[in-house]
């Protein structure tokens, strides 16, 4: 599904490497995770798959399905099926969050050469995904994430991964400053998500995340790349030990 080769990325205004020959491939219907040390280029990685300005790409690929997602457009990328959580964290005042939805789907759908959903269309899918995420509904009558709870955001997250039915959903929750609960509509939302042509990359900071969420695969990176992959049992001995030790392996220093 997602196959990123030997990704170096810079920034653009300055010298500063970020990326530092990055492999990772994630399997189709696969759940993987990244941890990490702060700092180690992961949210970086999530920006760079996203298309947004700042990054230059000095080597390497990054590919969805096949298809070069780095020469895209960031709505191509959507259309192809990428889904990145924090891709609307914004409060927008004004815009109700259903309006927002709409046009956010429609918009995808119209890339795709897909007829536009009419109004009643939208709202039947729309509160049928609410009702199967257990959403309220009276959140989709108010103003995108103005006034919202951590948690509404959370949900409301959630409630858009749903309504795109991405292939690729990416999530960063590294600096979120998720708490239990608000962590566990997340893992929830991604459980109820899970389907066999539908691959998650969750990126944390929290091993605890990971207790709810069971991924498949888990990778550890480091100094803008991956330095170590495995199953489950890697969380886990990253929460017991810490990253010194994986760290040390590769030469390198918290
Ligand atoms: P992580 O998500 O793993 O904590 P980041 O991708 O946020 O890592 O950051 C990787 C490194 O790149 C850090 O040293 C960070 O300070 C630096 N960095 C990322 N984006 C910028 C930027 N726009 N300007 C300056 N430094 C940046
Ligand atoms: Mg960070
Ligand atoms: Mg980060």
């Amino acid at each position: 599904m997602l196959e990123i080769k030997n990704l170096h990325v810079k920034l653009q205004d300055e010298d500063k490497v970020i990326l530092k020959g990055m492999n990772l491939t994630v399997e189709t219907g696969k759940v993987h995770a990244i941890m990490g040390p702060n700092g180690s280029g992961k949210s970086t990685m999530s920006y760079v798959l996203s298309g947004r300005d700042g990054y230059e790409v000095t080597e390497g690929s990054a590919t969805l399905g096949g298809k070069e997602l780095l020469d895209m457009e960031p709505e191509e990328r959507a259309a192809a099926g990428l889904f990145l959580a924090f891709q609307y964290p914004v409060e927008i005042p004004g815009v109700g969050n259903m309006t927002f939805l709409r046009t956010a789907l429609n918009a995808q759908r119209k890339a795709r050469g897909e007829e536009e959903l009419s109004a009643g269309e939208f709202l039947k899918l729309v509160r049928e995904k609410a009702k199967t995420l257990k959403i309220d509904a009276d959140m989709l009558k108010r103003p995108v994430n103005v006034g919202f709870s951590g948690g509404e955001k959370k949900r409301n997250e959630i409630l858009q991964m749903a309504m795109l039915e991405p292939k690729m959903c990416i999530l960063d929750e590294t600096d979120s400053g998720l708490d239990v609960d608000a962590m566990r509509l997340v893992a929830d939302g991604v459980n109820a998500l899970r389907a066999p042509d539908r691959s998650f990359l969750v990126i944390t900071h929290y091993q605890r995340l990971l207790d709810h969420i069971k991924p498949d695969v888990v990778h550890i990176m480091a100094d803008g790349r991956i330095l170590q992959t495995g199953g489950p049992e890697l969380a886990l001995e990253v929460e017991n030990n810490g990253y010194a030790e994986i760290l040390a392996a590769h030469g390198l220093t918290e």
